[in-house]
């Protein structure tokens, strides 16, 4: 493709973004499609000769667009949003355009400078404490922009890892992994499951803190978990406070939590505010970000709520020696004269950088923080609206405290009609929404996610979601009980609603379930929704914590289990005390088997 190709077709597809962008409300939220849909439409192997232009746009409009989930769509109330704006995507496509790779100043020295001053200024705006901001006096800390919460999350973890045992080892010579059985890291039930990604690929312990009624770690849990493993030898090494968790958007006390961090040397704070850590540009929302100043780290991904397009996550380190030195390596081939000018591979995993400064600059300077803290502060009015509208109804009820874009609610009914109502919900092609599993009780979650969403969107929403919760309770023969007593003690029930006197007992299967019974979230199946109760509750990636009480007992069971499964299989033959034989005792044959 010639600069001329590229001048005519570069306007055809800002042509068809700004059209897609104006009439993006006439397309479904998100596709009904199983999976394999694309396999069917397109060849098995890249074309040997070129095609043009025109034709592969064509087959993005005709094949690729129909299996996409518009994120960006007014009625796209799931996850948490995927940050995006004109700007944010012109300032992405000079970076793309430009191509550098700036892993080190002398790589590309604008991209290493301009992410220095970017980071800055997106630390002053949030109000964070000086010792994150690099140019502030005194400061030995600063930032540097990642592709995910996850990666802030890991590469935190393994600096305070590194830390840790550089402590424990002292001057002795012995190797590094002798030390890792001690470390431990703690997060509440709450955080996201990257925490425990982290953990897992660390190979350290982590032990899981439940939370309160509101979704915020029990302080006085973590303490007494601290002092307990101290007690027994550990060394507590990583404690993960989460800003706006991704099951209720709860703020956990990170003022209360640092103080019990302090009392251990080891401990290294890092705070997570994927989402609602950008919420701290307005000075309204700072009563969260109180106790900032105990964190050793901190991150939030623009690409949430600062409109910019993913990938960019922030990442904020209280003292940057212990970043580089967990993470440098230094061969011959990437060395060079400018030692004074800053080298961002040492602040992450990957060796290779995007310049993604460049698109949070232009959202900066081209919205302004004003124009960015406005854009906050709607999403807040209209969570508030949807949050007084769900209140109003005694049907249903809210079960976060509404402080930011997410509204937590459901039905007054047990879990299954409320699965049913998402299922509908997200069936419709008119919305879209996700479950998660708060405060013990499955939730649906409403989140506003849209740069321009407006009162309609909000309105029109609830007017659907009404009318499908009015064919479910009919359906079903369903009334609404009493009000319900506190969550905290409704925390253990999740059984449907007492059928009312004088009606017909409920049937046992929802008329709906039944068709919809493998997509009723489409982001997880109702077996492993069932299965969560030992999970993180972040209601997205239900993964194992590594709970011993939890290990043995699950050990346990699979032993009995397998005892059972063996005894059927042998006729009940098999001798119920057999003991696994010892390796010697394994004949060849029998072990080639
Ligand atoms: N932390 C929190 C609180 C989140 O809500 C999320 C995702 O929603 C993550 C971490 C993971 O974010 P990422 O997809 O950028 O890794």
């Amino acid at each position: 493709m010639n600069v001329e190709d590229f001048r005519k077709y570069g306007k055809e597809v800002i042509d068809y973004i700004c059209q897609y962008s104006t009439n993006i409300e006439e397309r479904d939220v998100a596709p009904t499609l199983d999976p394999g849909y694309l396999k069917k439409l397109l060849p098995a192997d890249a074309p040997q000769s070129p095609e043009s232009f025109k034709d592969v746009l064509e087959d993005f409009e005709q094949k690729i667009m129909p299996g996409v989930v518009h994120w960006n769509h007014p009625k796209f109330f799931a996850y948490f949003p995927s940050g995006n704006s004109f700007p944010s995507v012109l300032g992405d496509m000079l970076s793309s355009a430009i191509g550098s790779i700036g892993f080190s100043w002398a790589s590309c020295p604008a991209a290493a400078e301009l992410e220095t001053i970017v980071m800055n200024w997106y630390a002053k705006a949030l109000g964070l404490p000086k010792a994150f901001i690099s140019d502030a006096p005194g400061s030995t800390g600063g930032g540097a922009l990642q592709g995910s919460a996850s990666e802030c999350v890991l590469v935190s973890l393994i600096t305070a890892r590194a830390r840790a045992i550089n402590e424990l080892k002292g001057q002795t010579t012995v190797h590094d992994s002798v030390f890792l059985p001690n470390l431990i890291a703690y997060a509440s039930r709450e955080a996201h499951s990257c925490v425990e990604k982290a953990t897992k690929m660390a190979l350290v312990k982590l032990r899981i803190i439940d939370a309160d009624v509101h979704g915020r770690m029990r302080v006085d849990l973590l303490k007494q978990a601290i002092q307990n493993d101290v007690n027994a030898g550990l060394t507590p090494f990583f404690v993960v406070a989460t800003v706006g968790t991704t099951g209720g958007c709860a703020f956990d006390d990170i003022t209360e939590i640092g103080k019990v961090c302090r009392q251990v040397s080891s401990i290294w704070l890092h705070v997570d505010g994927a989402y609602a850590g950008n919420s701290f540009i307005l000075p309204e929302m700072r009563v969260f970000s109180a106790g900032l100043e105990y964190a050793d780290s901190f991150n939030t991904n623009p690409n949430k709520l600062l409109l910019t397009n993913f990938d960019a996550s922030a990442l904020w380190v209280r003292d940057v020696m212990n970043l580089k030195s967990a993470l440098n390596v230094n061969p011959l081939y990437l060395r060079h004269e400018h030692m004074s000018g800053v080298d961002y591979r040492h602040y992450g995993i990957p060796l290779s950088r995007r310049f993604r400064a460049l698109k949070l600059w232009f959202v900066f300077r081209i919205y302004g923080v004003k124009g960015l803290q406005e854009y906050i502060r709607n999403h807040m009015a209209l969570a508030k609206k949807f949050e007084m509208l769900v209140r109003k109804d005694d049907r249903f009820e809210v079960r976060n405290d509404v402080h930011l874009g997410l509204v937590c609610f459901r039905m007054r009914t047990g879990d299954e009609p409320n699965h049913t109502l998402l299922a509908m919900i997200n069936h419709s092609g008119k919305m879209h929404m996700t479950p998660a599993k708060f405060n013990g009780r499955y939730v649906i979650r409403f989140c506003v996610t849209y740069e321009h969403a407006c009162e309609k969107d909000i309105l029109d929403a609830w007017s659907q979601i009404k009318c499908f919760a009015e064919e479910i309770l009919r359906d079903n023969q369903l009334e609404i009980s009493s009000a319900p007593a506190s969550p905290e003690a409704e925390r253990t029930s999740s059984e449907p609603a007492a059928p009312v006197a004088g009606k017909p007992p409920i049937k046992k299967k929802l008329t709906r379930t039944k068709s919809l019974r493998f997509s009723f979230t489409r982001s997880i199946s109702r077996e492993q929704y069932q299965n969560q109760s030992e999970h993180l509750g972040d209601g997205a990636t239900p993964i194992l914590v590594v709970d011993p009480k939890t290990l043995q007992q699950n050990f346990q069971k699979a032993a009995e289990e397998n005892e059972r499964l063996n005894n059927i299989k042998n006729g009940n033959t098999a001798n119920s005390n057999t003991k696994l034989k010892d390796i010697s005792d394994v004949d060849t044959d029998e072990a080639s088997n």
